[in-house]
């Protein structure tokens, strides 16, 4: 095979530093704010090395110019889910150590190889057809293996004496070359979970066997970021932090962002596109959820759920106006929301308001959000659509 496979990706908005002219809504990245947090990050795990991890578009915020930020912040490795998204990154010129752990077994996994991508090994079959592509390119392929300590989702469980088996001879061929060893918790956000202990233990026991058996671990990394910031004894030779270099907290019941010296790097503002008089017992939005009590002002803010704003978020979530926090007014449509703006607003179409911001300036954040919509902070930022220009601010 010597043909390169290309993946155009997903379609994405074009970076911009300015809210484009006649926006109505945009998402704001900072990403002076993403390499800080990298750095506090890195401070919190001492020797430890750390992989941001940038999959799912940077959870949002646009993996390139966040997988930029985050290696300017002294991030030494990227990780991925998707290996159509590691090829993306390497497409748009990043040469930085680079995983990915998610593939079909028809998976090009050639170009993987040709172009520096460490794969993980999560399953026995993974380990032919990794070796496979890698005798056809003549070039060993750089693995992690990864070990299932107990989440019981990817990773190899029952079988891993019968993997190590068959890893000996192809380390020996040359085929594959041990990168790393990993492993990801079930319970990291509830840190003194029995599981957590016993997961932890079972890693340092695979490292162990892999250690008698003379199959080299490699970096050897555990920790996402609720135990990057929780637990210290879970950091290895690296850390794998995602949300938590995005600025937001993994355990919003153990800590704010700020708790744990990071920031928000997403903001979402939108313009008021209509503010309008109402009387009192005027229903608002779809199926009236909401009914004005008093003469009063509406406003129309133009995001819905085709952006990302959860439905379920209706009559619940936040958004800041001038220096007032609201709540969505009735129900949240594909294209826009209802807020009660009360009888003595002043303002006026074009009035910015904000969803998602920074909490300790008072606006509100993905975790309200969450709240609001009953889900976590992770999805609240991950589904904030391409309708949406992105505004790059800061400097990484
Ligand atoms: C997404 C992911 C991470 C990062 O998790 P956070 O909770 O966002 O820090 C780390 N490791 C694996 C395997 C993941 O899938």
């Amino acid at each position: 095979m010597t043909t390169e496979s290309h993946h155009p990706g997903p379609q994405r908005p074009a970076l911009l530093t300015q809210p484009p002219r006649g926006a109505s809504a945009w998402v704001e990245i900072d990403v002076a704010a993403i390499a800080t947090n990298v750095r506090e990050l890195r401070r919190r795990s001492s020797s430890a090395q750390l992989m941001a991890v940038v999959k799912a578009d940077a959870y949002g915020h646009g993996v390139d110019v966040a997988a930029r930020a985050a290696l300017a912040g002294g991030a030494q490795w990227l990780g991925v889910a998707q290996l159509s998204e590691a090829i993306e990154l390497r497409d748009s010129g990043i040469d930085a150590p680079l995983l990915s752990w998610i593939y079909p077994p028809e998976a090009d996994l050639a170009t993987a190889i040709r172009r520096d991508i460490t794969l993980g090994i999560g399953a026995r079959a993974h380990l032919a057809s990794v070796a496979r592509a890698a005798r056809a390119v003549g070039r060993a392929a750089t693995v992690h293996l990864k070990v299932d300590t107990g989440l019981g989702r990817g990773g190899v469980l029952e079988d891993l004496d019968a993997v190590l088996d068959d890893l000996a001879p192809l380390l020996a061929e040359g085929a594959l070359t041990m990168g790393g060893t990993w492993s990801h918790f079930a319970f990291a956000d509830a840190p003194d979970h029995p599981t957590v202990r016993a997961q932890q233990e079972r890693f340092g026991e695979v490292l162990r066997l892999m250690e008698a058996r003379g199959i080299p671990t490699g970096v050897a990394h555990l920790a996402n970021s609720a135990a990057t910031l929780t637990n210290p004894s879970a950091h290895f030779d690296m850390v794998r932090p995602g949300l938590a270099i995005y600025g937001l907290s993994p355990v919003p019941d153990l800590g704010r962002p700020e708790d744990f010296g990071l920031r928000e790097a997403m903001r979402v503002r939108a313009r008021l596109t209509t503010v309008k008089r109402a009387r009192a017992g005027q229903g608002v939005s779809y199926a009236h959820q909401y009914v004005t009590d008093r003469d009063t002002v509406l406003g129309i803010v133009p995001v819905g759920y085709a952006d990302g704003v959860p439905r379920s978020a209706s009559s619940a979530g936040p958004v800041r106006v001038g220096e007032r926090t609201l709540t969505v007014a009735g129900r949240v449509c594909m294209d826009q929301f209802v807020v009660d703006l009360g009888p003595d607003f002043d303002g006026a179409e074009g009035d910015v308001v904000t969803l998602l911001g920074v909490g300790v300036a008072g606006e509100p954040t993905a975790q309200d959000w969450a709240v609001a919509a009953g889900t976590i902070n992770y999805e609240i930022v991950t589904r904030m659509g391409p309708r949406l220009p992105r505004v790059v601010v800061g400097e990484a």
